[in-house]
């Protein structure tokens, strides 16, 4: 927890429970240690998506498809997503819960290593959602931006790392190469000519970066 418990608490509470699919993805997160967004994430994302109507989305890191469907809800008509996971049993999961939401013509899966995808890749995207291994966001961070289109908006997840960026009083030992790494992504993001980028501080952090 990132922020005070009973803010993040009161916040949690004015957001309606979810219903059908997603509701039966987050029990299955849950129950299996899959790190979906959070809730008040979820909700900003549903925000910025009435604002953005994006046509195309980029997504890193599927898992078993939860924030793939959630991001479908706020596409424009005929709009697609191209979503990258390496871990196979993963893949297998987010097909089979895509089928299940019938949403095969809308989401894309691509199976691979987001950083060998990410170099094929040639379109322009509304929006791209980093949420994969975050020691590896900077070395996304290059071919994100190559792939955001002028006014598109970068929304990167987890980015405070459970307070650990923050306070070094926080950091465990194993984890202080990523938090090394997630330090020097947020400083590129926030000092680059090219982005307007601002930190949120709930769920476990989010980066918005709006490209110029
Ligand atoms: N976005 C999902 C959660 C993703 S969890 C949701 O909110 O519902 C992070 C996922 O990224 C994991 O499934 C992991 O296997 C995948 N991942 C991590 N590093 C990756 C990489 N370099 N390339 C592709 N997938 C990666
Ligand atoms: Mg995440």
């Amino acid at each position: 927890m990132i922020c005070y418990e009973y803010i993040n608490e009161y916040i949690r509470n004015t957001i309606k429970k979810s219903e059908g699919i997603l509701k039966e993805l987050e029990e299955f997160a849950k129950e299996n240690h899959v790190p979906i967004v959070h809730p008040e994430v979820a909700k900003l994302l549903q925000v910025l998506g009435i604002l953005k109507k994006p046509k195309r989305i980029l997504e890193l890191g599927t898992a078993i498809g939860y924030s793939s469907i959630l991001l479908s809800q706020i596409l424009d008509t005929d709009g697609k997503i191209d979503t990258i996971e390496r871990y196979e049993l993963m893949v297998e999961r987010a097909k089979d819960n895509i089928k299940k939401a019938k949403l095969e013509d809308v989401i894309n899966i691509i199976t691979g290593d987001a950083l060998e995808v990410l170099k094929c890749l040639n379109k322009q995207y509304d929006i791209v959602f980093l949420d994969a291994a975050k020691g590896q966001y900077p070395e996304f961070l290059p071919e994100c931006l190559r792939l955001l289109s002028p006014t598109g908006l970068l929304i990167s997840d987890n980015i405070l790392y459970k307070g650990m960026i923050a306070s070094d009083d926080l950091v465990v030992r194993r984890k202080k190469t990523i938090v090394k790494r997630l330090r020097f992504y947020l400083d590129t993001l926030c000092n680059s000519e090219d982005l307007e980028t601002s930190i949120i501080p709930i769920g476990d952090g989010v980066a918005l970066s709006y490209k110029k």
